[in-house]
């Protein structure tokens, strides 16, 4: 029998098995230096440059040495945008920072990662920048996406024809396979049996294309590389069984030169505690899209609250970050696939938005829908993560001869209703907008001190800091990096 002595040590023992800092009872409560950066609309509101600009943020600070950047969901359905001395790079499966040398990246196991595509991306960047793989940290425990993935991608549009917001990247499928346990990690090509494991995939799934009549080796999946360097859509052939392992055969040999595959969750354990570094953790898809509180049809497969951080990383809970920035577009939003908001609109300004904005997708090139500002959905998307703050991009995007226009509430008939997640009845909803002064994109473009942006510009952005209750974590405008505007 124990006595309670005992029970004392065992119960220290329990309590530290982990090795993870709890909230209760610990001395941490808030890991200083931590940032969260997710966007509250529908996509590529800019989180790209406000990560990029909030490293060097950090970098100034005198006790921060290096920063990590963390993706924990999402995988090559993503798209940002980062810029340095004029060069730009689209990144896809790596966060964003990568130009500094003072940055870590952590893919973690909350990812949907395509190996071969990585190392294609990390092989353009290393291009342009020169090495880089000695600041990248790969989860073995990320989902792995193969061709097999994509092609049951186009095998479902083809069976059940509902879905034109997927990015045909295999991303659904491979989130499909984790829920129902049928999934691969990347450790599973890592481990000595992968050739077994991989031909007796390739035959299942060889079997489920033959049943509806199809075939596997003859579906084309996007070529990310071809596409990348051709800045086209270019596809290739899944191809024979034999084709395809010898694909994940290199792929594997690729992937063990690079030597970037760790078990990063003793990894975050350090992390937590090492207070010369700071942590981002950038969301690559929207709120707006999330699959539980996204807007149907399209919804992503990964979360993309801030709970997402916690399954992506299996350690960070995100009470224990210390800033939680929104990023929204400031004058409109922009969104693509087959759900249409409430506030989409077909006007001269929305077609003058799309080509001045450049609205359309980093990893699709699809147009993107232009919508107006639409309080009610943002104000949902806030109540379902955390955020203490908005960053508010793009707030060059106005012209004097129209006014701004905002969705301040809903109607159905006469009667007020709430934005809802699942809300069918998007058609008969009417917005309710109000007007705001506009200003000239000139004066806004490039300004980097808040109190040179025109009035009108002031007066909206006060506007909507007090609409959502948030304060102002940035402001940038204009695409170039410096047209960015830090508080705090
Ligand atoms: P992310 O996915 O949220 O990181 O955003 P993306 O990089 O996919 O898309 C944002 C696009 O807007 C990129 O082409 C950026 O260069 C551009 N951009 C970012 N901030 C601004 C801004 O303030 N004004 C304008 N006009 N463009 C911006
Ligand atoms: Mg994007």
């Amino acid at each position: 029998m124990h006595t309670s002595s005992d029970l004392k040590k065992i119960y220290d023992k329990v309590k530290n098995h982990t090795g993870i800092p709890t909230l209760k009872k610990q001395s941490i409560k808030i890991r200083p230096n931590t940032l969260l950066v997710h966007g509250l609309q529908l996509g590529d509101e800019g989180k790209g440059k406000i990560v990029d600009n909030k490293i060097k943020y950090f970098l100034n600070k005198k006790k921060i040495n290096n920063v990590y950047v963390i993706r924990s969901q999402g995988g090559n359905n993503a798209g940002h945008t980062v810029e340095k001395d004029g060069v730009r790079l689209g990144l896809h499966q790596l966060p964003s920072g990568i130009f500094y040398d003072e940055v870590t990246e952590i893919l973690d196991s909350g990812m949907v990662l395509n190996v071969r595509d990585l190392l294609d991306e990390i092989e353009i960047v290393e291009n342009v920048i020169g090495d880089v793989s000695h600041r990248l940290i790969l989860s073995q425990d990320a989902m792995l996406c193969t061709d097999l993935q994509r092609a049951k991608e186009v095998l479902n549009a083809q069976i059940y024809s509902n879905s034109k917001g997927g990015t045909k990247r295999g991303i659904g499928p491979t989130s499909a396979e984790f829920y129902d346990k049928t999934g691969n990690i990347v450790k599973d090509l890592l481990n000595d049996d992968w050739e077994e494991k991989f031909g007796k995939r390739y035959d299942l799934m060889d079997k489920l294309f033959s049943a509806y009549n199809e075939s596997l080796a003859e579906t084309d999946v996007p070529d990310f590389k071809e596409t990348k360097l051709q800045k086209k859509a270019l596809s290739k052939k899944v191809g024979s069984k034999k084709i395809f392992i010898s694909r994940i055969k290199e792929d594997r040999a690729r992937l063990l030169k690079k030597a970037i595959t760790k078990d990063t969750f003793y990894f975050h354990k350090d992390l937590i505690s090492n207070e010369s570094a700071a942590v981002i953790f950038e969301m690559a898809q929207a709120v707006g899209l999330d699959p539980w509180f996204g807007t149907w049809p399209d919804r992503t497969t990964t979360p993309t609250t801030s709970f997402g951080v916690l399954s992506g990383t299996k350690v960070w809970k995100p009470e224990f970050i210390e800033n939680k920035v929104g990023i929204i577009k400031a004058t409109y939003m922009s969104s693509v696939g087959a759900r249409t908001m409430p506030t989409e609109i077909n006007n001269d300004w929305a077609k003058w938005v799309r080509d001045v904005a450049h609205e359309y997708g980093t990893t699709t090139g699809r147009p993107r829908d232009i919508c107006y500002l639409d309080l009610p959905f943002l104000l949902y998307n806030i109540h379902v993560t955390d955020v203490d703050s908005v960053g508010i991009t793009h707030l060059d995007i106005s012209r004097k001869e129209d006014p701004i226009k905002v969705c301040v509430g809903y109607k159905k008939g006469t009667k007020s209703v709430p934005y809802k997640p699942n809300m069918f009845e998007f058609s008969e909803i009417t917005p309710e907008y109000i007007d705001l002064k506009p200003w000239d994109i000139k004066d806004v473009e490039n300004v980097s001190d808040f109190e040179n942006l025109p009035n009108e510009a002031k007066t909206f952005v006060n506007f909507i800091s007090d609409a959502l209750n948030l304060n102002i974590a940035a402001i940038t405008t204009g695409p170039d990096h410096d047209a960015y505007i830090n508080f705090k």
